[in-house]
């Protein structure tokens, strides 16, 4: 099933066509600070992403192995993709919020579990991952 996807302005628009209907959330701080809230993201492979519009698109490094992409015309968060070499590279973990309907998609996954603030929770079963267990599933190892 094909999606629209844009920024909050609309000088982003892209298309995708996720495997899996479900979403992840992550509670780490990078991804709050950069989003304002948990991040909630649906994996798409480079194949299954058409991108209409482009220009506005800004890339962040935010970390040696990642990096995220905004609208440099509103700020929207769009997707964070790892850049690292390995089983991960490529892939797109693409904003749910910039989804133009996002019903259908189940949320099945939160990591930084532990670093969720007390305030908030998400309802419903959901596979929770520490940093730790995160870190040993998905870091690349020491170049
Ligand atoms: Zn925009
Ligand atoms: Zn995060």
């Amino acid at each position: 099933m094909e999606r629209q996807a844009s920024c909050l302005c609309g000088a982003v628009a892209f298309r995708v066509q996720p495997s899996a209907q479900e979403t992840t959330s992550c509670h780490c701080s990078m991804c709050r600070k950069w989003t304002g809230g948990a991040f909630l993201s649906v994996q798409v492979q480079p194949d299954q992403i058409a991108i209409d519009s482009e220009e506005a698109i800004a890339i962040f490094a935010s970390s040696p192995w990642a990096e995220r992409a905004f609208c440099s015309t509103c700020g929207s968060s769009l997707w964070y993709r790892v850049t690292a070499p390995g089983g991960h590279q490529g892939i797109f973990y693409v904003a749910l919020g910039s989804f133009n309907e996002a019903d259908g998609i189940k949320l099945t996954r939160e990591l930084f579990i532990d670093h969720k603030p007390d305030g908030y929770a998400f309802s419903g079963e959901t596979t929770k991952m520490t940093e730790a267990e995160v870190m040993s599933q998905f870091s690349e190892p020491p170049q």
